[in-house]
């Protein structure tokens, strides 16, 4: 019951793909408590985040008024180290005078160098209407396919083998289904710290006989609840899953039935796994033959077993050839399809599903049909009005590397913010810079929008009514609970005006009208209409009747490949880039925690988060510290080819000696300055959880 003078707005959490139901209280257009509702995947529960999160919202940092970069003020990459030096270099501007500014610029490009010369970064913070929109604008609006968001720095790897292999990028199943497995399977994944609601799912699975394996480098949050906690040397997924894929074919554990009828290209796997056996793995991946077995007995005498993942297996130079190899431990125990059974990569952003089912991708459109696919690219010239180009585009990484060489000229950023994001960020700092015209739409005055041209003040989460697309599958209604600050607009509004400014006759667009324009592009959106996400807050997709609350488990009866069959994909051993020497004898490897978000600019803005978290930090195992001569607390500094940062040194047991984690939430010890940008050659995803590092008493 709401209190005297306080308003409840039921909504989505903002921050991670379990995507947490939510009632806002609102008094005097403040946000005063959060509480969880009894959504599908949260069932009333929020972490840190969702409760104490939201003061961002109305941090006095906020953008509330367009800014426009003033005449001769340098493109300095060293601003995004400094708000005040960056902010200096603007002044405030009128909607007009800006949006004639950023819409003249990327027509002066596409008219004169070309459309290929324009890219477009869209986001999975923002809804699946805004997602939808971007695209479609970039495609018809810049006339490229250049288009892309952070999906490729998360799960891209993931998709790549999900849709080789069973034919669908998203998840088989719900991360609630293993509370019916009997083996769960978590690798490369910390959901305790990134993914805290799903955690508390597979405690409970853990409290009640389920056996959980956790297969982790590091310590892990989830290991004081395993039945095998198996640490493998980073970098080795491959050879340690190849083990387990062995000893499941030679000892004849596999489901022979299921293999035969829903799987094919049996033979070349098990040919492939002959060179794989345990004894010969155990050395490569750091773990004893005996636990390889034990572990692949476990599985595959599992009658329920499903398997989580996180980026662990997908930022790295062979994350597609790791997940190949989650993908053939499931198939080959006819793990897919039934309750307790699954393939579930966790999700990063609470809407990259979403955002990446809309078509923020570069080389497919909406659903994923490919860019080069006539009949569908027909359907959509004719739904858009607009004559598409049927060559795929460029990929985040790739667009940065293009603007380093001058090929893309012009580009528009929606709240992503590459300047952090990007890996060896010097270079992406230094090519956002070297643009001819750069156009941000934000919250904030981001690392990325210190190099701006024009910066659009744009809609946070709790001021705008959209959908969301969660890990899960369930497409939930978030809604707006706040006024926008002073003149920021909705991002829906910025970019139908930046349409009609490029010659689109696109009408003012609301969110329910973009979300029916969007059913028609994107069949699986079939039963789930506006309406009836206003009504029951959260649809599963696909849905089969406008009354069914959709399929949470798919593939029972066969996949959406062409054959209906599953491919197994064998998968070879492939180093790290970057491996260790002398000169740089760590491994370095970056992620989140529990308090932060990504690249900091909602959660170190919110109070309760940045007083938990306050300071960057770089881990080390405690004798790993003590050999270097630092105690935790001390300064070090932190070394890769491709940069160096000082920050606070802090000892944490669960790392193995040799190997250095640091978050990448912090604009002062900017964790991406030093990662390397090597991608995986299938999912275009750099790899982020592994570099050479040296470490040294700063
Ligand atoms: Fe938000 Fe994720 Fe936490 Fe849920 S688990 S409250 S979605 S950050």
């Amino acid at each position: 019951v709401a209190a005297a003078g306080e308003r409840t707005v039921a909504s989505v959490c903002p921050y991670c793909g379990v995507g947490c139901q939510l009632d806002y209280h609102v008094r005097d257009d403040r946000i005063v408590e959060v509480t969880g509702r009894e959504g599908p995947s949260n069932q009333g529960r929020l972490c840190v985040k969702g409760r104490f999160g939201f003061d961002y919202v109305r941090h006095p940092d906020r953008l509330d008024v367009p800014l426009i970069r003033i005449a001769g003020a340098a493109k300095d990459p060293a601003d995004c180290l400094d708000p005040g030096r960056a902010r200096a270099k603007f002044r405030t501007a009128s909607w007009e005078e800006a949006m004639a500014l950023a819409a003249d610029g990327f027509a002066r490009i596409r008219d004169g160098t070309g459309p290929q010369a324009l890219a477009g970064f869209g986001s999975a913070k923002g809804s699946n209407e805004e997602a939808y929109l971007f695209q479609k604008l970039v495609r018809t609006g810049f006339g490229t396919n250049n288009v892309d968001h952070c999906t490729r720095l998360c799960h891209a790897a993931s998709v790549a083998a999900l849709l080789e292999g069973i034919g669908s990028g998203a998840v088989t199943a719900p991360f609630t289904a293993a509370v019916e497995a009997e083996v769960i399977v978590v690798i490369g994944a910390r959901p305790t710290e990134n993914h805290p609601v799903a955690a508390t799912f597979l405690k409970e699975a853990a409290a009640r006989g389920a056996k959980l394996v956790v297969m982790d480098p590091r310590g892990n949050g989830l290991d004081r609840h395993a039945a095998e906690v198996v640490r493998f040397t980073p970098g080795r997924d491959v050879a340690l899953l190849n083990a387990i894929l062995h000893t499941i074919v030679a000892e004849e554990l596999y489901d022979r039935q299921y293999v035969a009828a829903q799987t094919e290209d049996f033979a070349a796997l098990r040919a492939h796994l002959v060179a794989y056996d345990p004894a010969a793995m155990a050395p490569v991946c750091g773990v004893s033959a005996d636990q390889l077995r034990r572990v692949a007995r476990l599985f595959a005498g599992a009658r329920t077993a499903m398997i989580l993942w996180g980026m662990g297996i997908s930022q790295s130079v062979h994350g597609t050839d790791n997940s190949r190899c989650l993908i053939a431990l499931a198939l080959l125990c006819g793990q897919v399809g039934r309750p307790g059974t699954g393939l579930h990569p966790l999700r990063g952003q609470n809407n990259v599903q979403g955002a990446s089912d809309a078509g923020l991708i570069p080389m497919m459109f909406p659903d994923y049909h490919p860019v080069g696919q006539d009949t569908n690219r027909a359907m959509l010239e004719a739904l858009w009005g607009a004559t598409l180009d049927p060559r795929p585009g460029l990929t985040v990484v790739e667009i940065m590397q293009a603007m380093e060489q001058g090929g893309i000229r012009g580009l528009y950023v929606m709240g992503e913010n590459p300047a952090m994001s990007d890996p060896d960020v010097t270079h992406a700092r230094q090519a956002l810079a070297g643009l001819a015209h750069l156009v941000v739409q934000d919250i904030f005055l981001t690392e990325t929008a210190a190099l701006a041209d024009v910066v659009l003040p744009a809609s946070a989460w709790p001021e705008k009514d959209g959908t969301v697309t969660n890990t899960n599958r369930q497409v939930q209604m978030g809604r707006a609970a706040l006024p926008l600050p002073g003149a920021a607009r909705q991002d829906l509004a910025i970019i139908v005006d930046l349409a009609q400014r490029l010659g689109l006759p696109w009408p003012a667009a609301s969110p329910q009208a973009v979300f029916a324009e969007m059913a028609q592009a994107m069949p699986s959106l079939a039963n789930i209409t506006w309406e009836r996400l206003a009504r029951e807050h959260s649809v599963t997709t696909p849905c089969h009747a406008p009354d069914a609350p959709g399929e949470e488990i798919v593939f029972g009866d066969g996949f959406p490949t062409a054959s209906g069959r599953a491919r197994l994909v064998p998968a070879g051993l492939v180093d790290p880039a970057e491996m260790p020497d002398a000169a740089y004898p760590f491994v370095l490897t970056t992620g989140r925690q529990l308090e932060h978000w990504h690249t900091g600019a909602m959660t170190r803005r919110a109070a309760a988060l940045d007083a938990l978290e306050p300071e960057a930090a770089a881990s080390l195992a405690p004798a790993e510290l003590q050999r270097l001569g630092l105690a935790p607390g001390d300064r070090l500094r932190l070394v890769t080819r491709r940069g160096a940062i000082e920050l606070a040194a802090r000892a944490d047991p669960g790392l193995p000696e040799g190997m250095v984690f640091m978050p990448f939430a912090f604009r002062e010890a900017a964790a991406n300055l030093l990662t390397n940008p090597q991608l995986d050659p299938y999912g275009k995803i750099p790899e982020f959880k592994y570099c050479a590092a040296r470490v040294e008493r700063a």
